[in-house]
C-alpha cells in the first residue's frame, strides 16, 4: 500500500518537470510567468516549482469568474447544493492525498491534517445544505407597504488565504461563496500552492461548471495586488496578517471592494487558581504547540494567577520538553518543521529579544540538533511582563509566553492590552466570573474550560486588528449577498403632491 508521503509526492508529480501554473475555466494553465521555489519544509529541500500568474493569466481568471457569474447565479439553489455535496464527498474520498500534501509544503502533521481535511469536506456539506435558503429574506409590512427583502450573490469574489492550514482554510471561504452563488479567483500563499490545486480538479470533477472555480499562483504584491485592485472583482474575503489585510483594504479603495479580513492573533489562555488545572494544562499546551504554533487562534499567552504560576508553568515546561516533535508524515509526530527558512529566522529572532526584555526561557529556544529542516523546538518562554514584545507580537511559531496576574481585574487588563482581538480562552471553575471576563474580554470569540472547538452555524472571527467580518451561519453568506429591499404598496398611503 502506498504510504501517504508517496501519494503527495504523486500528487505534486505533473508540476516535477514544469511549474505549477493556474487553474483557470477549468482547465490548467501553464506556470509562464516568473516562477519560484516551492520547499519541504521537514528537508529544506526543493518539491518544485510554483509559478506567479502573468497579468494576461489573471485577467482571463477574472474574465472567466465573471462569464460564469450570470449561469451559476441562475442555477436552482438545490443544483448548487447537489455540486457542493459532491465536492464534499470527493474532498472526504481523497482526504488522504490532500492531508498529505499539506504535510509535505505546508509541514503540518498528519494528526491533525487528516482531520483538517475533513473539515474542509463538513465545510462544503454545511454551506451546500444551505444554498437553497440562502437568498432568504424577511418581511417587515407596515400600514401601507409590504417590505420583503431577499439576497443575491455580489458577483465574482477573490479569495486569499495563507499557508498555515492551506486547504482547510480556503474552504472556509470558498464554499459560502459558491453557496451563495458568487463565482470565485481563488490565490493560495506562495509557500504552500500544492493542495489548491486539488481542490480546483476535485470541483471539476464534481461537475462545477467551468469558470465558477478558478485558482492562480503567485506572490501578493503581483497576482494578490492585482486581483484586489480588479474592478470586476466584487469582494475580497482575506486571511492572513494584519499588515496584509490594511494594504489591500488600500488597494480595493479605488473599486470599493467590500472586505472580510481574517488576521493575526495574540490570544490568551487566562487560568484562575479555582480552574481544573490538568485539563487548562492539556488545552494551552494543544492550542500553542498543534499546527507549530502556526494558528491565528493560538492561545500564545498564558495568563495564570500569581497563587498557581510558578507550580502551572514548571508542569507545563515539562510537558512541552516532552512535545514530540519529527516527521509530519509520522502519525505519532505532534510538532513539526516551520513552513520556510523567513519564517524560521523571525520566530528564532524572538528568542534573543525575550531574553534581552528579561524574560526566562524555561523549555526549548532553539532550532532541533537533529534535523535538516526548519524544524525550532516548541518553546515556552517564562516570567514574562505583559508588555514586552514577546507578549504583544504575533510570533506564530511553537512558542508561548508566560506571564502571571494577581486578580480578575489585573488579568482582563492584562489580556486586552495588545493590538488584536481574536480569541480568548478563560479556565474557571466560577461561573460568575466565567460570564463577567467573557464580557469584559475584548476578542471576537471565548471559549470557557475549553480549547478552540469550532461549531460551523457560531460566527467566527475577530476585534482590533485581528479582523473585520465574521465567518460562519449566516454571516457567511451576509458577506457574498447583496441584501435587497422591496417595498409593495397595498395602494393605501398618500404621496405628497408637489407642484400642483
Ligand atoms: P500573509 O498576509 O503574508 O499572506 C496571506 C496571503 O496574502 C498570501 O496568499 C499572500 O500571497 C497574500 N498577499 C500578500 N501580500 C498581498 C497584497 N499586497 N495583496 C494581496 N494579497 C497579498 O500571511 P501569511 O504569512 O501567509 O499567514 C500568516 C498570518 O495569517 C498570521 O498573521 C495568522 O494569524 C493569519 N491567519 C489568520 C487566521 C484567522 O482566521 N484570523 C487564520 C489563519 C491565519
Amino acid at each position: 500500500m502506498a504510504s501517504n508521503r508517496d501519494l503527495a509526492l504523486e500528487a505534486i508529480a505533473p508540476y516535477q518537470d514544469r511549474p505549477l501554473g493556474h487553474f483557470i475555466g477549468g482547465k490548467d494553465a501553464e506556470g509562464i510567468g516568473q516562477s519560484f521555489d516551492v520547499l519541504d519544509p521537514s528537508t529544506g529541500k526543493v518539491l518544485g516549482q510554483c509559478s506567479d500568474a502573468t497579468e494576461e493569466q489573471l485577467e482571463a481568471a477574472v474574465a472567466s469568474s465573471r462569464q460564469a457569474f450570470p449561469g451559476w447565479v441562475a442555477m436552482p439553489a438545490e443544483d448548487r447544493r447537489k455540486i457542493l455535496n459532491r465536492v464534499a464527498d470527493l474532498i472526504v474520498a481523497n482526504a488522504d492525498k490532500i492531508a498529505g500534501v499539506e504535510c509535505l509544503d505546508a509541514g503540518q502533521c498528519y494528526r491533525f491534517m487528516s482531520k483538517a481535511a475533513i473539515r474542509g469536506a463538513e465545510n462544503f456539506r454545511f454551506f451546500a445544505d444551505r444554498a437553497p435558503s440562502a437568498a432568504d429574506g424577511l418581511a417587515l409590512p407596515t400600514a401601507d407597504h409590504l417590505n420583503y427583502t431577499s439576497r443575491r450573490a455580489i458577483g465574482p469574489v477573490a479569495v486569499i488565504t495563507p499557508w498555515n492550514t492551506p486547504f482547510m482554510l480556503s474552504t472556509w471561504k470558498i464554499a459560502p461563496a459558491l453557496a451563495a452563488g458568487c463565482t470565485v479567483v481563488h490565490k493560495p500563499a506562495e509557500w504552500s500552492p500544492y493542495s489548491a490545486r486539488l481542490l480546483a480538479e476535485i470541483a471539476l470533477e464534481a461537475g462545477l461548471p467551468a469558470g465558477v472555480f478558478n485558482s492562480v499562483n503567485g506572490l501578493g504584491e503581483t497576482t494578490g495586488k492585482r486581483l484586489t485592485e480588479h474592478k470586476d472583482i466584487k469582494a475580497i474575503a482575506f486571511v492572513g496578517e494584519s499588515s496584509t489585510g490594511s494594504a489591500i483594504m488600500r488597494q480595493g479603495a479605488a473599486t470599493l471592494k467590500r472586505v472580510h479580513f481574517e488576521l493575526g492573533g495574540k490570544n490568551p489562555v487566562i487560568v484562575f487558581d479555582d480552574a481544573d488545572l490538568d485539563a487548562a494544562l492539556d488545552a494551552a499546551i494543544f492550542m500553542i504547540y498543534s499546527l507549530n504554533g502556526q494558528r491565528c487562534t493560538s492561545s500564545s499567552r498564558l495568563l495564570v494567577q500569581a497563587s498557581i504560576y510558578e507550580e502551572f508553568v514548571a508542569k507545563a515546561a515539562e510537558r512541552v520538553r516532552k512535545l514530540r516533535v519529527g516527521d509530519p508524515f509520522d502519525p505519532a509526530s505532534e510538532v513539526g518543521p516551520l513552513i520556510h527558512p523567513k519564517h524560521f529566522a523571525k520566530v528564532s529572532s524572538y528568542m534573543d529579544i525575550a531574553v534581552a526584555d528579561g524574560a526566562r526561557i524555561a523549555a526549548g529556544g532553539k532550532p532541533v540538533a537533529w534535523a535538516e529542516g526548519f524544524y525550532f523546538e516548541p518553546t515556552l518562554l517564562a516570567d514574562a511582563d505583559h508588555t514586552m514584545r514577546i507578549a504583544q507580537e504575533e510570533i506564530f511559531g511553537p512558542v508561548l509566553t508566560a506571564i502571571p496576574f494577581d486578580d480578575e481585574a489585573d488579568a482582563v487588563a492584562k489580556a486586552n492590552d495588545v493590538e488584536y482581538g481574536l480569541a480568548a480562552y478563560l479556565w474557571t471553575s466560577d461561573v460568575g466570573r466565567a460570564l463577567r471576563v467573557s464580557d469584559a474580554i475584548e476578542a471576537g470569540m471565548v471559549w470557557v474550560n475549553s480549547e478552540n472547538v469550532r461549531h460551523l452555524p457560531t460566527p467566527f472571527g475577530g476585534t482590533k486588528a485581528s479582523g473585520i467580518g465574521r465567518d460562519g451561519g449566516d454571516w457567511s453568506f451576509d458577506f457574498y449577498m447583496e441584501t435587497k429591499n422591496v417595498a409593495l404598496s397595498r395602494g393605501t398611503h398618500k404621496t405628497q403632491r408637489l407642484g400642483v
